[in-house]
């Protein structure tokens, strides 16, 4: 089977990890990033540093640029996995006032002015509005007003763990928000419910139903429900929004994130297939389920050209939300839950301590060291030790 990877960049971003990185000391664009053509020549697969412009449906082709020409390249089956945009641009003042850890660039920059800069100020952490497709939107699938809520949530608890050792500050110093009624809403209400608990002792503030982001100034933040939070640092989690080329398809939802079923398949062109944040599925926009459907479509694929059974391939699926968070001091939380999701599903566990940690440290050990593959045993593994062990 030939397989071409297609990315802009020649190595992959270990986002996850960054605010840890920082807030430990550590240059995420030195530790986190992973070559992709070592990784990829390893498994027979090319690969094409190349910007994607777009794709032609009905020629099977992807447009790309290498250099100053567009070239096409054609497929039997794409696997649409571009991520999405996050959307700091939308942001009126974040160019100038606002912060952010999802780069090496930005968490650099956060880390640089609270160490040079930081006069002890009021500070201000959490997501702008996210917006959702409705087109080919599933029964089970919830409407979230938030993309990703585990960094805002990660963010504040090691921020507040770095002011403390830093003698700058304290949890007092920090104000989390969302958008929406409960931060981290799809974690579940009982996780939630201990989370806002645990920052609540912390002395954290906490302001929800703020419904997105007018702008930011010079004093701070200014939300859509008219409410304003002072904040000489404001870190910002964007709108996730899908790449230009891609709305307007026959594809994609109104907003642009491409329709599939639970085979990750689109249901009017069946030879694409879209995994991680470009799926509309994929919500919340998290890595962890990004990875449950890449499994699902490296299935699909192998039954399409005779290496899999019907019967393996199609074992039916069900995402659900599994995140690390770092706290400091060597501790981070766990959350485990699907209760989200329209299937049913009760799962809801949160623990809190050194062994969330370690895992958190030791998975993308294992995933550097084993270029990207996490062995089949690793998800179950670390299940069962962060819900039976608590150190
Ligand atoms: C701060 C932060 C912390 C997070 N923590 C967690 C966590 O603890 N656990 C978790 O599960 N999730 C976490 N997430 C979410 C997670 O990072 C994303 O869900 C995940 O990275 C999505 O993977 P993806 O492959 O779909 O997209 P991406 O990781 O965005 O990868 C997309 C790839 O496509 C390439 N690309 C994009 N456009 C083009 C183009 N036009 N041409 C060529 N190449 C292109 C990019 O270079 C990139 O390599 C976090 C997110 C943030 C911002």
């Amino acid at each position: 089977m030939d397989i071409t990877v297609i990315d802009r960049k020649a190595y992959l971003d270990y986002i996850p990890n960054i605010p840890l990185e920082i807030f430990e000391g550590r240059d995420p664009a030195v530790t986190m990033h992973m070559d992709l053509v070592d990784t990829l020549a390893r498994d027979d697969i090319k690969f094409r540093q190349a910007e994607v412009l777009g794709l032609d449906i009905d020629a099977k082709q992807v447009r790309v640029r290498l250099g100053a020409p567009e070239y096409r390249v054609g497929y039997d089956y794409l696997v649409i996995a571009l991520g999405s945009v996050l959307a700091y641009d939308d942001i009126e003042g974040f160019a100038e006032h606002g912060y952010t850890v999802s780069d090496a660039y930005h968490a650099n920059r956060l880390i640089e002015y609270l160490k040079n800069n930081y006069k002890g100020g009021p500070i201000a952490v959490g997501s702008d509005r996210f917006e959702q497709g409705t087109k080919g939107k599933p029964d089970w699938l919830p409407t979230a007003l938030a993309a990703c809520e585990g960094p805002p949530v990660e963010v504040s608890l090691s921020l507040a763990h770095w002011l403390d050792e830093y003698g700058k500050g304290s949890a007092k110093n920090i104000t989390i928000f969302t958008p929406a009624e409960l931060i981290a809403e799809d974690a579940g209400e009982k996780v939630v419910g201990q989370l806002l608990e645990a920052a609540g002792s912390m002395d954290f503030g906490y302001m929800n139903k703020v419904e997105g982001i007018t702008r930011l100034t010079d004093q701070g933040i200014e939300f859509r429900d008219g409410r304003k939070l002072d904040a000489e640092i404001s870190i910002v989690f964007p709108n996730w929004k899908p790449h230009d080329f891609l709305k307007g398809r026959p594809i994609s939802d109104e907003v642009g994130f491409i329709i599939t079923d639970m085979t990750m398949r689109n249901p009017d062109h069946p030879e694409i297939f879209a995994c991680g944040d470009a799926a509309a599925i994929t919500v919340p926009k998290l890595g962890a389920i990004g990875h449950q459907e890449c499994d699902v479509v490296g299935k699909q694929i192998a039954k399409e050209v005779g290496k899999m059974s019907a019967e393996k391939a199609d074992e039916p699926w069900q995402p659900e939300v599994i995140c690390i968070g770092d706290m400091g001091g060597g501790k981070a939380f766990y959350i485990h839950s699907n209760s989200w999701f329209g299937f049913g599903g009760d799962t809801q566990i949160l623990e809190m301590g050194r062994l969330p940690y370690a895992q958190k440290v030791l998975y993308k050990e294992m995933f550097f060291r084993n270029h990207g593959k996490i062995p089949n045993w690793g998800l179950p593994a670390s299940k069962l030790l962060s819900e039976n062990i608590k150190i």
